[in-house]
């Protein structure tokens, strides 16, 4: 029988106690991610343990009214925060930075002592309340500057952009509410400013720790992508990968009426290089190349390995003349790289013929030009 009391539409202490399970299933998802994924995805284990820390927090938190305050209050408080700030620091490691994390550790708990002393000493929600909007609005925009700033243009990314706004934006609403609407006197009272901000929190947290699993996610699918494509030794692309950049350049050039040259380059007497020196200076000697090469390209043109020491470099928009002094610039510079052993390279040039040209038969044209190359005394360009 109802006695008096009206059923409230929502029972906040269900949906913080709901909220908590979810966190807590997150946690184990992200878990197995942290034990399957290579290690090369950083930051794995801070996500697993904020996400935790938020299960930690919505069990603490629905214990309100049954155990002392500092514990469903204060403890609760401190643990929101801990596992949003944990997220904070995981994405940080995830993006390669080596964040400090107890300064900003110290200011948090400083906050929550405060914020405990106004539910002890002086129980007042509105101080409380305004300490929570500060650290989590925050630890949000924070979170969101950091993928704003390095991460890339994929969905993981703005899905988890886009989340972190709406969780500020949360805060925003909640802060701008606290002057015109009652408060209540705690998280779990029935005020529609809490019941705003109660039913966003459960949507927000879960899509938060989703968008980390397809954060991570994206991280490997990038990673597979990269090692599919290049050569794990110099980093250059790999034979395919190289013929279909080649192969979608002249179709440009088809297309457009465009020009564009290729560079194939060998390395001159390598084989001696592994006799005399050893393999291992044979490998790096092969890196060494790759990387200086690299500095003497434009963003558009494309570095493979052919296979052995024999490499070809695609010019887009790059004529014959053009295509001879970037040979040229890439002949000299090997032949002033430091390295003991000492080796030059042979440069067989071959720009498109309009209309006629197939991959194959241009790298024939750049194979035939570098063979003349070595003939002629090698460490020199020719044109095909
Ligand atoms: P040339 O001036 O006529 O090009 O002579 P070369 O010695 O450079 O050419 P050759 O084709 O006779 O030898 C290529 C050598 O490259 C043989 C092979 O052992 C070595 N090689 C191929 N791949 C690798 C590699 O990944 N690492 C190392 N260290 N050596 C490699
Ligand atoms: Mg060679
Ligand atoms: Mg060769």
């Amino acid at each position: 029988m109802n006695t008096g009391s009206p059923v409230p539409f929502v029972d906040p202490r269900t949906i913080v106690l709901l909220t908590g399970v979810m966190g807590g299933l997150m946690a184990i998802v992200l878990y197995f991610l942290q034990r399957n994924y290579p290690p090369s995805v950083k930051g794995l284990r801070y996500w697993t343990a904020g996400t935790a820390t938020l299960f930690a927090a919505g069990l603490t938190a629905a214990t309100r009214g049954l155990t002392p305050d500092l514990l469903s209050i204060t403890l609760a408080n401190l643990l929101v925060f801990s596992g949003v700030y944990l997220q904070l620091v995981g994405s940080e490691h995830f993006f390669g930075q080596k964040p400090r994390y107890w300064p900003r550790y110290r200011l948090i708990g400083m906050l929550v002592l405060v914020s405990g002393w106004f539910t002890i000493v002086e129980p007042q929600y509105l101080p409380r309340l305004m300490i929570s909007i500060f650290v989590m609005s925050w630890l949000f925009s924070a979170h969101a500057l950091l993928i704003l700033r390095h991460g890339g243009r994929s969905f993981a990314y703005r899905f988890t952009l886009f989340v972190l706004v709406c969780a500020l934006l949360s805060q925003v609403m909640r802060f701008a509410t606290a002057w015109f609407l009652p408060t209540g006197t705690g998280i779990l009272d029935t005020t529609p400013q809490n019941l705003i901000y109660i039913i966003s929190y459960p949507f927000l947290m879960l899509l938060l720790a989703i968008s980390l699993v397809l954060m991570a996610t994206d991280r490997v699918r990038a990673e597979f992508e990269h090692l599919a494509s290049h050569d794990s030794l110099t980093n250059a692309l790999t034979r395919r990968n190289l013929t279909d950049v080649c192969q979608q350049e002249l179709e440009r050039c088809k297309r457009h009426g465009r020009t564009m040259s290729i560079l194939l380059i060998d390395i001159d007497h390598f084989k001696s290089v592994n006799d005399n020196f050893g393999h291992q200076a044979g490998d790096r000697v092969l890196v060494q190349f790759v990387s200086a090469v690299t500095t003497l390209l434009r963003r558009a043109d494309a570095i493979g390995r052919l296979g052995g020491e024999e490499f070809v470099v695609v010019l887009p928009e790059t004529p014959t003349e053009v295509a001879l002094i970037v040979a040229e610039r890439i002949r000299a510079k090997v032949r002033e790289l430091d390295d003991p052993a000492r080796f030059t390279v042979s440069i067989g040039v071959a720009t498109n013929r309009p209309g006629t040209d197939s991959v194959d038969a241009l790298m024939a044209r750049a194979d035939r030009a570098m063979y003349q190359a070595k003939e002629q005394g090698r460490d020199q360009v020719v044109l095909g």
